[in-house]
């Protein structure tokens, strides 16, 4: 067994489990069903509670889903987490009923003249006093505030998502609250080990909550999560983590599968360097999926991605592929080519720029023509 000293993070409460450099690592996911289908949400929490999640994760869109949670509530004890997006009025009506509420830092800055950032971090701050809820600032590389990003050359991503996360720590800090961590993911496992190592020498007091974004499918999407986590963990940087694994609804326990297995090796020593992992050259990163998920076809096509574009293993190629409107434009943007699910369209696009939408059954071939024309063009760059 390894000695792990900790970075000297102070203890969180999120119901029944406590975070922080005085208590084990906690492991949590989140829900992949319909927040309004209540049976399937709460047969999922299920699943994922008895896989041996200590935190699960809801996303709540609209004043439907936060009347369904009130439901989920009455019928499990998890401790329940509620992933808040631009409707961050939403918290009041769900407060009362979890344990821990997100936040994207990224989502307060939208309409910023009516109403600035400070005041909606306030509002949510007092709701979670009130109510014993704990706060996640979640800050993601796909959503950062565009004024942050402006201040910072093109190619360095990280230090505007450490100034959002510290800005809003200590916006929180002075608003008295406390009771919060932070989380800095992005989908290169590279980029979440520089984050998170430098805003914990920032902020050594703050537990972190660690996470490689849109991983992907397993194995790929627990061997890059695995890289991120190994030279955290192994540091004492990080108090709670989440795998993020594309899978269909039946196998979402594996991500607290993915994840005990990751700690326990790291406890045991079994710690490899970056390099031993051999990951393919040709980059599939997609989303976790989501209650956002608008066709449920959307893991099979991750999957189908997956295996179309075998053939190009060998090119530094990065293809996004997103479940939902919400977060789909914005987080494909990097990718060399990004897909992102509508209920009946596929949109694609290339790079930044969209080439359309196309029906489910025609975008393998479509994304195909796109790779060919991205491979040709970078043989004779
Ligand atoms: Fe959910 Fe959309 Fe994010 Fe996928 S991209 S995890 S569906 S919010």
């Amino acid at each position: 067994m390894v000695q792990i000293e900790r970075n000297p993070t102070r203890s969180v409460q999120i119901g029944t489990v406590l975070i922080g450099a005085e208590h084990p690592i906690t492991v949590q996911s989140m829900t992949a069903t319909q927040t309004q289908d209540i049976d399937a949400t709460v047969a999922q929490i299920l699943d994922l509670e008895r896989a041996g999640a200590d935190v699960v994760r809801i996303a709540v869109d609209s004043s439907k889903d936060a009347a369904a949670i009130a439901e989920i509530r009455r019928q499990t004890k998890a401790n329940l987490a509620i992933d808040l997006q631009e409707n961050y009025r939403l918290a009041e009506k769900v407060a009362p009923h979890v344990e821990k509420l997100r936040y994207n830092p990224g989502h307060l800055y939208h309409h910023e003249r009516e109403k600035p950032w400070r005041e909606k971090v306030a509002y949510i701050a007092q709701v979670a006093a009130d109510n014993d809820c704990a706060i996640r600032i979640g800050v993601n590389c796909g959503s950062v505030d565009p004024d942050k990003r402006d201040k910072y050359p093109a190619d360095d991503s990280i230090s505007p998502m450490i100034e959002s996360a510290v800005e809003h720590c200590q916006a929180l800090d002075e608003m008295g609250f406390t009771r919060y961590c932070v989380s800095l993911k992005d989908s290169d496992p590279r980029k979440v080990i520089e984050v998170n190592t430098r805003f914990a020498a920032e902020r050594p007091d703050v537990p972190l909550h660690l996470g490689v974004t849109e991983a992907g499918l397993p194995p790929d999407g627990v061997i890059k999560t695995r890289i991120a986590f190994e030279q955290l963990v192994s540091r004492g940087i990080g108090d709670t983590i989440r795998v993020s694994l594309t899978v269909p609804n039946d196998r979402k326990h594996e991500e607290i599968e993915a994840g005990r297995a990751i700690l326990e090796d790291i406890r045991q020593g079994r710690v490899r360097s970056v390099v031993d992992y051999g990951l393919q050259t040709l980059n599939i990163i997609s989303c976790p999926s989501c209650s956002r998920v608008e066709n449920e076809a959307f893991v099979e096509l991750a999957q189908d991605v997956k295996e179309m574009s075998k053939y190009a293993a060998e090119h530094a190629i990065t293809i996004a592929v997103m479940g939902c409107r919400v977060n789909g434009p914005g987080e494909t943007d990097d990718a060399d080519l990004g897909l992102w699910c509508g209920p009946n369209y596929v949109n694609l696009k290339r790079g930044e720029a969209s080439l359309g939408q196309y029906p489910y059954d025609e975008i393998l071939p479509r994304l195909k023509q796109e790779l060919d024309q991205l491979i040709a063009q970078k043989a004779t760059a």
